[in-house]
């Protein structure tokens, strides 16, 4: 069987929109009519419904499923892998939309974000998950921009190769790490990473060697979110327990990985990492747990997902 490119299956999908089948323009009818309808929300899974009849050959459902995720807050959206625990082959994907992210912003964006991400998955499934980052390390190629554009100009939409939501990732991503070392000079990152979870820069990084041979500085810790309600109130009943201090340390200090994790994470790093297309920090693999704010049985797999956005 012959190797089917990222570019292969943009131009087979866009061929489909010279002529829209019935079912196509059906689709297209129905969309119309939800963006028409002026309602400040949106329901994504009628909407991915629709447009994966009309712009993605009825290829993404059931394998794709669509939901929202509170505690994705790194990027707008995101598809994650999973593999068939018994096969070790992916079969399904996971697109999370960032509730923090989108729930305050205009529709447009989730839609945007919505259609961005179908396309990543699109690629996924048509190619043999051979999808990948591509020559700028994003996932967004030649391919992507393809398909991207036809639809943008089919469905006057403003799909992106960015995920351009910087302040609010930036809000949310708020342990930051300095570093000592030369690179607190070079642009783009100054020598700083932010993550929105306590997890330090470390071996489990992917950039983390060759930071260590270019720059060799040692990171220290900066910035720390401010405490929430919830963390507050267990601080000080804690205190009226008389075990402040202990709390305090388990809290701040980074958590330890058994050495199982270690390994796991060791093994995976080269094809678990999300990306993010604009990153301006060097960021290493998030693990998916950290990420996800929904559980199912198959979390498992899950854990092992790789992930693009
Ligand atoms: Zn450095
Ligand atoms: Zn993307």
């Amino acid at each position: 069987m012959p190797v089917v490119t990222d570019e292969d299956a943009a131009l087979e999908a866009i061929g489909t929109l010279d002529n829209l089948s019935a079912e196509q323009q059906q689709a297209l009818d129905a969309i119309n009519a939800i963006l028409g309808d002026g309602e400040p929300f949106v329901d994504i899974h009628e909407l991915f419904g629709h447009y994966n009849v009309l712009y993605f050959r009825k290829l993404l459902l059931p394998r794709v499923e669509v939901l929202w995720s509170p505690r994705l807050t790194l990027c707008a959206g995101i598809c994650e892998l999973s593999r068939d625990p018994a096969t070790r082959k992916f079969t399904r994907i996971r697109l999370k939309m960032s509730t923090p992210l989108l729930q305050y912003r205009p529709r447009s964006d989730t839609i945007n974000t919505l259609l961005h991400e179908a396309i990543h998955a699109y690629f996924f499934i048509t190619t043999s998950w051979r999808h990948t980052r591509g020559n700028d390390g994003t996932g967004h190629g030649e391919g992507f921009r393809l398909l991207a554009d036809a639809i943008n100009s089919h469905g006057s939409y403003e799909v992106t190769i960015f995920h351009s939501f910087h302040d609010e990732v930036d809000s949310y991503r708020t342990h930051v790490w300095q570093c000592s070392g030369p690179c607190k000079a070079q642009p783009p990152y100054f020598g700083l990473v932010k993550r929105s979870m306590n997890r330090p820069p470390g071996e489990y990084d992917s950039w983390w060697a060759k930071h260590q041979s270019e720059c060799g500085g040692t990171y220290t810790k900066t910035q720390e979110p401010a405490p929430t309600k919830k963390k507050i109130e267990a601080l000080s009943m804690k205190e009226r327990a008389g075990r402040q201090k202990n709390k305090l340390d388990g809290w701040l200090k980074p958590k330890e990985k058994s050495s199982l994790e270690n390994k796991l994470s060791d093994v995976s790093d080269g094809t678990k990492e999300k990306l993010h297309a604009d990153n301006r920090v060097p960021e290493g693999p998030e693990r998916a747990k950290d990420d996800d704010g929904t559980s199912s049985p198959a979390s498992n797999a899950k854990r092992k997902a790789d992930a693009i956005s």
